[in-house]
């Protein structure tokens, strides 16, 4: 695990990939004094080191905002149990469409709908739904500063972006929800997997790679190879084998 502090009390975890090739996780801290909020948990071993690390500084994880209810961001709330937890109001169509391979979930205390601003000392945390990679997303705003986009666009820990993993129903979801992220493309994008991207020239050039592959493969009602779907993309996406899960 590695940690940053990238702004007054901000500190992003970095965990090494585990579950999948170059797909490492990230668990951002929101300190206040002597409390914390943290998005998204991680693995259940993750949150633990986050738990310690933070309990070294005498400092209690508050609350936690959930990205999106899958597995990987949200299996340490089994070990938190005292916390409030934030969550789209979608997030029970996530969880029932990975029923059955989602052993076991949790409920949100509270609901977010639309969106919802958290005023956490002199921090101000926005959450707003962005359904895409999945129905229940939030995308959470940090002191108009950063922006966590949770798995709406996937990266490496090296900055390399990552393919879409989707099926051919997702598509326009997700076009929607990347299109959607320019408004925001002033803020630091800090991404559910993978590297901070600051640069508003870069953020809006992933975006468009991302929309310029969803795209070239929604003109086309043939199958197309990977190779046709990315070639206006100015970028190499990692785990150009997912584009064959789409057909
Ligand atoms: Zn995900």
């Amino acid at each position: 695990m590695k940690k940053i502090e990238l702004s007054q009390g901000i500190i992003q975890y970095i965990f090494e990939p585990k579950i999948q090739q170059n797909i490492g996780n990230n668990i951002i801290a929101i300190i206040n004094d002597d409390r914390a909020v943290l998005i998204d948990t991680g693995l259940e071993e993750q949150t633990k080191e986050v738990k310690n690390d933070l309990e070294e500084s005498k400092i209690t994880i508050d609350k936690v905002i959930i990205s999106h209810f899958h597995n990987n961001h949200m299996q340490g709330l089994g070990i938190l149990p005292d916390v409030t937890v934030y969550g789209s109001s979608h997030y029970m169509q996530t969880i029932d469409l990975l029923t059955p391979q989602c052993e076991h979930y949790y409920n949100p205390t509270i609901l977010v709908d639309k969106s919802l601003t958290l005023e956490f000392g002199n921090h101000k945390i926005e959450m707003i739904q962005n359904p895409g990679h999945s129905l229940c997303t939030l995308l959470v705003k940090i002191n108009e500063e950063f922006l966590y986009v949770a798995d709406e666009m996937i990266f490496s820990n090296t900055g390399e972006p990552v393919l879409p993993r989707i099926t051919k129903n997702d598509i326009i979801n997700l076009y929607i929800s990347v299109h959607n992220l320019r408004k925001y493309s002033k803020y630091a994008f800090i991404p559910g997997h993978g590297k901070i991207i600051y640069k508003q020239s870069h953020i809006i050039e992933e975006i468009k790679n991302v929309c310029r592959y969803l795209c070239e493969i929604l003109s086309n009602d043939e199958k197309i190879t990977v190779e046709e779907a990315t070639k206006k993309c100015t970028c190499n996406f990692l785990h150009q084998e997912w584009h064959d899960n789409l057909y």
